[in-house]
């Protein structure tokens, strides 16, 4: 019994991990907006193959699997939304500066807008070493 309540345990916690690491990847696209490196190949086969097992789970009665299925099912068909919104956006970060000609986003590793070839001014440079030396202290 008490074997069969740890294993319980272990596997509910491994749910909750699974259905949770999701979310971290539907934030980091929330901040950044940036979806070309991710697959829609590989979330919409992950979203069938999570959907499929849902439904045979529910099928089999497994509570705990279905759970599991359902719970990572939907973070991963809001990442396929996600990728679909995103898909004309660039990188985007709050600390990123903005070009004083054109006005659009320079990452913080360029020195000139690829946009219209503005240099960075002085003060926009600082802020990258501002934030090498933030890295480096951390
Ligand atoms: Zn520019």
């Amino acid at each position: 019994m008490e074997h069969s309540n740890f294993t319980q345990i272990l596997s509910w916690t491994a749910v909750i991990l699974l259905s949770t690491s999701y979310w971290f990847q539907i934030w980091k696209i929330h901040v950044h907006k940036e979806v070309r490196d991710l697959s829609m190949t590989y979330h919409i086969l992950l979203a069938l193959g999570f959907g499929i097992l849902a439904y045979t789970a529910w099928l089999e009665g497994s509570t705990i699997f279905l759970v599991k299925q359902i719970a990572t099912t939907i973070p991963v068909c809001i990442i396929i939304f996600q990728i679909i919104v995103h898909k004309e956006d660039r990188w985007h970060d709050d600390s990123d500066p903005y070009c004083n000609k054109c006005n659009a986003e320079l990452e913080l590793l360029w020195n000139s807008c690829p946009f219209c070839g503005e240099e960075k001014s002085e003060e926009q440079k600082q802020i990258l070493y501002n934030a090498i030396l933030k890295k480096n202290n951390e």
